[in-house]
């Protein structure tokens, strides 16, 4: 079956609405939520974040001056806190040590050179890159994450085994190269993940069930 992506992302915009991704009041916070929301639920992440705002520390300047333990306390409810405050300290020393600490320069590179630049640091990967390159420097690179892999694989357009290099061109091959569509495309696939098709699917209310192959061979 022939399945047209803008379909699916005009059925999901139609049955959710806009979702208005990122949320959050600078780049720098972006930032730093990609980052604190690796293997962590949003509502823990938006914790920490609010720790680090009472604290004035939502700048690269504030972070890079903040003592290393201090820093892990505050992001304690983020979960995988020592590791996640070694990835937000080298992130900051990375762009004070090649971009003067100066974020807008480090964001306005163009999209390429910005995910090779980012997958430099340490504790950045393809998916918390692609977030950056997306939301905070409002460059068009998809983002690939666990719900949509699953998603793609249970509609029969991907494996679980696929990559994630793979997952992101059959999107950005397939897909205008729109700013909008791309952000809204990605927050509208983790809403669908969350509350339809989760671990055990509920397929019934499903905007995608008459497309859907997982759907149609419990069918046969
Ligand atoms: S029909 Fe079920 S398995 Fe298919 S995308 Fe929807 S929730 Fe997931």
């Amino acid at each position: 079956m022939s399945i047209d992506l803008i379909e699916i992302y005009n059925r999901l915009l139609n049955r959710f609405g806009k979702q208005n991704w990122w949320p959050a009041e600078t780049e720098f916070e972006i930032i730093i939520g990609a980052i604190l929301t690796q293997a962590s639920n949003w509502r823990n992440v938006e914790r920490a974040i609010i720790n680090l705002r009472e604290n004035d520390l939502l700048s690269p300047k504030a972070i890079l001056g903040v003592d290393e333990n201090k820093l892990k306390e505050l992001i304690r409810p983020a979960g995988y806190y020592n590791e996640k405050a070694k990835k937000i300290k080298a992130f900051v020393r990375f762009l004070h040590e090649n971009y003067d600490g100066n974020l807008d320069k480090f964001l306005g590179l163009d999209a390429e050179k910005l995910r090779e630049e980012l997958l430099s640091i340490y504790g950045i990967g393809p998916e918390t890159a692609d977030s950056i390159i997306l939301y905070a420097s409002n460059k068009p690179s998809f983002v690939i994450d666990a719900y949509t892999k699953r998603i793609m694989s249970r509609l029969g357009l991907a494996n679980e085994d696929t990559s994630y290099h793979d997952l992101k061109k059959f999107f950005e091959l397939r897909l205008p190269k729109d700013l909008e569509i791309y952000k809204e495309f990605h927050a509208l696939l983790v809403e669908l993940g969350k509350t339809h098709c989760k671990v055990r699917p509920k397929c019934d209310e499903c905007p995608l069930n008459d497309i859907c192959e997982s759907q149609n061979e419990r069918d046969i």
